[in-house]
């Protein structure tokens, strides 16, 4: 439905439509890549004891730098890095919102490599960058020699690769991002929302921030964290580049409730990570499963499985949906994805699915 005519929004914003993943009340929910596995009632007690002792402040601005939050983030970052690396927002949305504040604008360009996140395209349309995407391989690998060349013809100001890519699953070949670094006049960031689920082996792209002060490397608690609510995501980048991200963050932007919350969320980093382990051996036993059902199922580092390809996904998403389990009609034609929950969520996917196929 578009905006009425007698509302005055900006004309290219008249026939979008707010984005979002279907919020629907199903017994199975494995369609936002949340953890399934919340926090034990301790962690959500020093959590609770954590935002009461900020709660009697709540009359005092927060700290505008989240100085012990960004201390915290750092020190579970490791390589080195300092509270001045790292920078929090609400989200690691709200940190790509502020990346193209900064590095992007009227007149510059960000260019992203297709099928990946949807978000991105919103961000650049909020912010009034221009958007090029790029295709990725058909095993939604990077393909390396078409991606210099769109870099050397578009010169862009803003490069944002995803490794492991949503909603392909798929990591970064680490030679593949030097040669993006290399190549990239402008800042290059790696979004890296999934990077805790990352197979053995996989590196990440912070090991690169000391050769290249101009990449970015955005985490979230949302995913590994079991934090989706708490809504926090952050950057790790030279501390040039956090500054400049500084000045175009709302004064006050991350609320004293949640510095407070993740910060104490962060003292439980070994609980809240365990689950991370299970859910690989999940993801990795979901997609031999599908595999041996026939589908096609892309590599997987991430917490979910890229599945296809049917001639009717949506019929497929719907028979699921009506058998309790929601999953994503989300990326290239034909394919779906399954975020991977429980062992008895898997389970119900399973049955579904067999059903409906
Ligand atoms: C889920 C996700 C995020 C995280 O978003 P938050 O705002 O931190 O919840 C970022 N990037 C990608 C690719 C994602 O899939």
């Amino acid at each position: 439905m578009p905006v009425p005519a007698w509302v005055p929004i900006r004309e290219e914003l008249r026939d979008e439509e707010p984005y979002g993943a279907p919020q629907l009340d199903v017994p199975v929910q494995l369609n936002t890549n949340e953890n399934p596995y919340g926090p034990s009632d301790e962690t959500a007690r020093d959590i609770a004891e954590s935002v009461l002792k900020v709660a009697t402040s709540l009359n005092r601005y927060p700290d505008r730098e989240a100085s012990e939050l960004r201390a915290s983030l750092a020190a579970y970052l490791g390589h080195g890095l300092t509270a001045d690396h790292v920078w929090a927002a609400n989200g690691s949305n709200e940190i790509m919102q502020q990346v193209l504040q900064a590095f992007g604008g009227p007149g510059r360009t960000a260019v992203s490599f297709a099928p990946t996140y949807s978000m991105y395209p919103e961000y650049a349309r909020n912010t009034h960058t221009r958007w090029i995407a790029g295709r990725r391989r058909d095993d939604f690998g990077i393909d390396v020699d078409a991606a210099l060349e769109l870099i050397a013809a578009e010169q862009p100001d803003v490069v944002i690769l995803t490794s492991p890519n949503n909603p392909t699953g798929t990591a970064l070949d680490p030679a593949h991002t030097r040669a993006i670094l290399e190549a990239a006049p402008g800042v290059v960031v790696v979004d890296e929302a999934y990077a805790e689920f990352r197979r053995a082996g996989t590196p990440t792209a912070l090991e690169l921030l000391d050769a290249f002060p101009r990449l970015l490397v955005t985490r979230t608690m949302s995913k590994a964290f079991a934090l989706a609510g708490g809504r926090l995501g952050y950057v790790a980048a030279d501390p040039a580049i956090i500054d400049a991200l500084r000045i175009v963050r709302l004064p006050y932007h991350l609320s004293a409730v949640s510095q407070a919350a993740a910060t104490a969320a962060l003292r439980h980093e070994d609980e809240l990570l365990a689950a991370v382990d299970a859910l690989r051996t999940t993801r990795d036993e979901t997609a031999a499963w599908l595999r041996d059902r026939g589908l096609d199922v892309a590599e997987s580092d991430a917490n979910f499985v890229l599945f296809g390809t049917f001639e009717d996904r949506h019929a497929i998403w719907q028979g699921l949906l009506d058998r309790g389990v929601l999953i994503r009609e989300v990326g290239p034609l034909g394919w779906l994805r399954v975020s991977i929950g429980t062992p008895e969520e898997m389970d119900a996917f399973r049955q579904a699915l067999l059903e409906v196929i």
